[in-house]
């Protein structure tokens, strides 16, 4: 096995940190229990501001970027694990505070790994990545709340995007009616092939709303925030809930109090980072048996790690439909 291996590093470059390919040896990684050989990374939303550095995601430098990786144990000083397993991470602070999956290994705490369920390659559980166990603990709870199918039709924001197409995916299987948000013209055939009933503009909910429109969902997964949110929470029926994920569309919340307390209705913050690992855990177990493989080969393609820069702008300029995976060893 060579000393030398590749990973997209965020340094301060020309004044601005940016993450690009470098090769890395052995003695640069971390002290953790658990080394990974990594076969597969993803790119989410919060990859693109890491790498481009748009956002300011990366609190330490040099940083390796990625915030999911999949892969098998090397070695372990960690009892839990041994060579060989097949392991999986998302979020808790990778690429933030510590190195994450942008690599074709890394040194790992034994507390962040979930094993990959047998029902998915490290390629499929990739196609997922943070995106889609964060789509699966909206899910979660929205049926957590009590909010069957029989209660009304489901709203996914951003619907085109990583969460929103496999909120969409899930909530279809899942026997809901779903209507998904998207502003890409060409959005609504792939969102009728992922289960969605009905398609409506952006433009449609990202706008000024009156504290209480016309009730119309009983429960939605948002990755957009700001007018849409709002606009969102307006249209929610008694009793339902709102599962907030996102910011695509802004991080401010122009909303009045009225859906809360005349609809009791609920906004629920979803946070996939910090996740326990028992929400972990159930929500891999709850995507292994909800997603059809081959429904989840039509939302995603494989890309090499040396095409995350570029691939890191086109996120956040709203230009990817669906999911990336990083095959981080092509
Ligand atoms: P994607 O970029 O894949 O999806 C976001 C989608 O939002 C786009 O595809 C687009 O969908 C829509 N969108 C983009 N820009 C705008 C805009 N200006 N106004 C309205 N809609 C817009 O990102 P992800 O799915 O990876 O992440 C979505 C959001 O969720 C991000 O803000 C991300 O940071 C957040 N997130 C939060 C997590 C948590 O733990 N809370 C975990 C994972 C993600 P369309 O073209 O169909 O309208």
């Amino acid at each position: 096995m060579s000393d030398t291996f590749n990973a997209i590093v965020a340094r301060e470059r020309d004044g601005k940190v940016q993450g690009q390919l470098e090769a890395l040896t052995a003695a640069d990684l971390p002290d953790e229990d658990v080394l990974v050989e990594i076969s597969h990374s993803t790119l989410n939303y919060k990859d693109g501001l890491a790498v481009s550095g748009r956002g300011r995601i990366c609190r330490r430098l040099p940083m390796v970027c990625g915030i999911d990786l999949a892969g098998v144990v090397g070695e372990s000083r960690d009892g839990r694990f041994q060579a060989g397993d097949r392991v999986l991470v998302n979020g808790y602070e990778l690429s933030e505070k510590y190195w994450g999956g942008y690599a074709q290994r890394q040194r790992l705490k034994g507390d962040w790994l979930v094993p990959v369920p047998a029902a998915f390659t490290a390629e499929q559980a990739m196609a997922l990545g943070t995106a889609g166990y964060t789509a699966m603990l909206s899910v979660l709870a929205i049926q957590d709340a009590g909010l069957t199918p029989d209660a009304g039709p489901a709203l996914v924001t951003g619907a085109t995007g990583g969460v929103g197409a496999v909120s969409v995916m899930l909530l279809s299987a899942l026997g809901y009616e779903v209507t998904g948000v998207t502003g890409k013209p060409d959005g609504a055939q792939f969102l009728q092939s992922l289960g969605a009933a009905a398609t409506i503009a952006r433009e449609e909910l990202a706008r000024d709303s009156r504290p209480l429109e016309s009730e119309t969902w009983a429960a939605a997964v948002d990755s957009v925030g700001g007018n849409t949110l709002a606009t969102v929470l307006a249209q929610t029926r008694r009793g339902g809930l709102v599962a907030a994920v996102g910011l695509a569309g802004g991080f401010r919340l122009p909303a009045t109090v009225m859906p809360f307390i005349l609809r009791g209705v609920t906004l629920r913050g979803i946070d996939s980072v910090m996740a326990s690992q028992e929400r972990r855990r159930r929500a891999w177990g709850a995507l292994a048996e909800l997603v059809d493989p081959a429904k989840l080969a039509e939302i995603y393609r494989v890309a090499p790690m040396s095409d995350v820069p570029a691939l890191a702008n086109e996120i956040l300029d709203g230009r990817i439909s669906g999911r990336v995976v990083i095959d981080v060893n092509a």
